[in-house]
Order: structure tokens, then sequence, then C-alpha cells
């Protein structure tokens, strides 16, 4: 392979010929020369481009090399006279693979708004910004595992079709293969004995239960992979396809998991930081002022833990600054979750012990019977990015927290061997991949750390 972009900027000056490929991103012109610059995604920066008009002079060429072109260019690379590059390339020879006639290329532009990138999503990743999330993303992402893979926790790769009917209901999409034009009906009711699976099917919200099956067996855990809910909701938070980090941990209790999830985050900035520095630098000076070391801070400090209670209580002073007001019972609105990182702790703070009216059936009751163990991890400028709890492992109390929600504990009789043979203590949590790469870069729209995001009535590509 040709080295790329990235690594020909890190090359000193040479007197061999070599072929450099990739993208014009822009182009200028004096009355003897020709630069342009080159990109091919491998980073930020682009390569400069030389070219000597009277030297080289195959005019109508060099009249397509206009932005967005693709081009394969040889030449020397020397030392660049400019601040902004230790190299540059001297064209001895360019071929021109694939034209972007200016006329109808979209992106001419130096700056476009997100909200028009998002109409040529196959484009935008040519767009400095989203180039950057691109390259931070997949960082992260390699981060992710990184972090559980040296901690020993094992990649399960839970059902992307769920078929366990006990997933929170009215979220789900739903997967057959009826014909919608001529559904079977019994008792006027859809009869799903003739659908694929001969039961009702969806898209999975959450890996976690099927990775609590594999947590009592292989005690850490942890699953990365795509998650679907039908949120009707219109937020710059919400996608109805994201991309869920669910680990679960056996002999684990709630301060354990809340270890493990302040860790987390604190090693995937770090990583990124390190990493994508370059690309950390456009969204401290353009998306987001400030961030870098604002993240920095972050993974020097402890993350505030408070109780619900405590935190309803510190709500409640400032019961002006909400549309909704806050109060004991109701579960915390991302206005509140905002104050209280923001206003309150200036930094994440892990919410935990919730009423278990807002919270879900499996979470481990507290000795009040009132609140559950559960956590919630909230940064600034998001609100919630973590979702999480231990547990419980007591059959007895699980299932009368069933009967208790009118839940039917046939439908749950696997989730409840767990409990029946080997129970054991366990905890875990979800993460939010697009939310993490928001409050990394910084982006404002979730729709815009995704490569192809998915809303309500938005998918085009
Ligand atoms: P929220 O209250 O913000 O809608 P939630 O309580 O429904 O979130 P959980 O079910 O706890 O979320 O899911 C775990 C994590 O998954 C959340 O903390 C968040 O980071 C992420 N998440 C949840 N729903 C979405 C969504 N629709 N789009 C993107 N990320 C999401
Ligand atoms: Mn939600």
């Amino acid at each position: 392979m040709r080295p790329s972009i990235k690594e020909i900027l890190a090359m000193k000056p040479e007197e061999k010929s070599r072929t450099v490929s990739g993208w014009v991103r822009t182009r200028r012109d004096s009355k003897n020369v020709c630069f342009f610059e080159l990109s091919d995604g491998s980073c930020l920066k682009n390569l400069q481009v030389i070219v000597d008009k009277e030297k080289y002079n195959p005019e109508a060429l060099l009249s397509k090399l206009t932005t967005g072109a693709g081009v394969e260019v040889d030449g020397i690379l020397v030392e660049s006279p400019g601040q902004n590059q230790p190299v540059e390339l001297q064209a001895a020879e360019i071929r021109l693979l694939g034209e972007a006639p200016a006329d109808s290329y979209p992106l001419q532009k130096k700056r476009h708004s997100f909200e028009f990138l998002r109409e040529i999503a196959h484009l935008r990743p040519r767009t400095n910004a989203l180039g950057a999330v691109t390259r931070v993303r997949s960082a992260a992402s390699y981060a992710v595992h990184k972090f559980y893979q040296e901690r020993g926790f094992f990649y399960i790769h839970t059902p992307i079709i769920s078929a366990s009917d006990c997933e929170g209901a009215g979220e789900m999409f739903q997967v057959t293969t009826l014909d919608l034009n001529n559904i079977p009906k019994e008792d006027g009711k859809v009869d799903y004995s003739k659908d694929f699976f001969g039961k009702q099917a969806s898209l999975t919200v959450s890996g976690q239960l099927e990775a609590e099956i594999y947590a009592m067996s292989h005690s850490n855990v942890y699953t990365f992979g795509p998650t679907f809910r039908a949120e009707n909701s219109n937020t710059a938070r919400h996608l109805a396809e994201f991309w869920m980090i669910e680990p679960e941990m056996a002999f684990c209790n709630l301060d354990g998991d809340m270890d493990v999830a302040e860790d987390f985050i604190k090693y995937v900035i770090k990583y990124v930081l390190e990493n994508c520095a370059e690309d950390m630098d456009l969204f401290n000076k353009f998306i987001e002022k400030g961030i870098v070391e604002s993240l920095r801070s972050v993974v020097d400090s402890d993350f505030h833990r408070v109780t619900y209670t405590e935190a309803v209580r510190e709500l409640e002073k400032n019961t002006g600054s909400f549309e909704f007001k806050p109060s004991w019972g109701a579960d915390l609105q991302s206005e509140h979750e905002k104050f209280l990182t923001e206003k309150v702790f200036g930094g994440p703070v892990i919410v935990t012990d919730y009423p278990k009216e807002i919270k879900a059936f499996y979470m481990k009751m507290n000795d009040d019977g009132k609140t559950v163990r559960a956590m919630d991890v909230l940064v600034p400028r998001l609100g919630e990015i973590i979702g999480g709890s231990q547990r419980e492992d007591s059959l007895d109390r699980l299932t009368a927290r069933l009967e208790e929600m009118n839940l039917d504990k046939k439908d749950y009789w696997w989730y409840l061997d767990l409990r029946r043979y080997g129970s054991v203590p366990h905890a875990g949590f979800g993460l939010g991949f697009e939310r993490l790469i928001q409050y990394l870069t910084g982006m404002q729209n979730i729709r815009d750390v995704i490569p192809f995001p998915r809303t309500v009535h938005s998918a085009e590509f």
C-alpha cells in the first residue's frame, strides 16, 4: 500500500519521486504556479501540491483540478517554505482519476451548516468536521474494546433480533415477514404463530438481559452493538438506531459498577486526547471552545456521586430555573440533569438510588423498599450518558417485582433461571456510544456523530 497523506506529512524531504493520491480540497492560483491541497481522509491536514504551470502545462487538465476531484500525483517531496506544513509535493505528473464539476459538486463553500450536510450524508464525510468525527469515532470504538479486553472482559455478541418478550414494549421496532396487507388473525388478534419465528419478534433495545446470561458463566463480559428504539422524541440526543456498550460484571455491586463506569469514560477520553490531538484541536477551536481543557480536567478528577434524594433536594432549591418542577418520585428531566452537572457540581456526576417506580424491574431493591440500586452518569452539555444498576439477584424479590409490575413470569423463565441456579450479585450499565462521541467532540446534534442517522421520519441512506 502507498503511504497515506498522514504518513507523508510526517516524512522528511527526499530525492526520489513518489506517487500520492487523494481528493482536491482547495485550490489557488498565482500567475505561474497552481497550489492545491490534497486530502485522503487519513488526517485533518492536507498535503500541499505545487504545480509549475510553465513546466507542466496541459491546460485542459489543470482546469479540472477543482474541489472534490480525485487525482494521483507523481512528484518530489520538498521542504515547504510555508508555515502550515513541513513538506509539500512538487508535481511532475498529474492524473485526473475522477472529476467533480464545480457547477454541480455541492461542497464548494468552506463551511456548510450541519443541517445542510445531513441532506448529503454521502458527501459529508469529506468535510473537515465530519471527517474529524469519523476518525474520533473510530479511535473511540477501538478504545472501548481495548479498555475491556485489557481487563479480561469477554466480548459477547448479543442478538439483534430479539424474541424475548420482556424488553421495553412501546419503543420496539417489530420484525416480521407477515404480509402487512393480509395479516393472519385469530380472534381478531394477529396470529404470530404464522410469523417467521412463530412468535412476535423485534429489534433489540438492549443486550443487557442476554449479557447477564454470559456474566453468569464468564464473570466479566461486554456487548458493543447496534440498538434500536422507536423513540418518537425529536431531540438532539436520541436516535432510532444507536450503538450501545453494555458491560456486565458478576460478583460486583453498585460501587464496583460506578468505578468501572468512571474508569471507562476516563480511559476513552484519554485515549482520544492522546491519539486524535489534531482532530480534537478542530473541535476545540470551532465546535466547543475549551473542550480539550475541560476533558483533561475530567480525566484528572473524581466524578461526584450523589443519591437521587440528595439531587432532588438540590434541584428543589432552584425550582425557578426549570420548566418542569423537580419533585421526589418523578424522573429527572434533561434540564435537571444538565443543571446538576453544569451548575451544582461543575462536572460529571453519578446519581444513585432512584425510586423504584421510575426504574426497570430488574434493579436491586434497597432495604428502604422504596429505592433501587440504580445509577445514571450525567455529564455537562448532555445529561445522561450511562444508565446502570446492580441487578436483583434474589429469585423471590425478582418474582415479587414482576408481579407488582403486572409482568408475566412465563415470559421471563430463562431470566428467572439465572436467579434459580448459582445466582450471585452482579451489576452493569449501558453507555450510548453516540452520546459519548458528542461528549468528546462537542458536536451538538447526535445526527452528526453517526454516519447514517435514523430518526423519526428520516432514514435516507
Ligand atoms: P434517556 O432518558 O436519555 O432517553 P434512557 O434512560 O432511555 O435515556 P437507557 O435505557 O438507560 O436510556 O440506555 C442507556 C444509554 O443509552 C443512555 O444512557 C444513553 O446514553 C443511551 N441512549 C438511550 N436511548 C438513546 C437513543 N434513543 N439514542 C441514543 N442514545 C440513547
Ligand atoms: Mn430513552
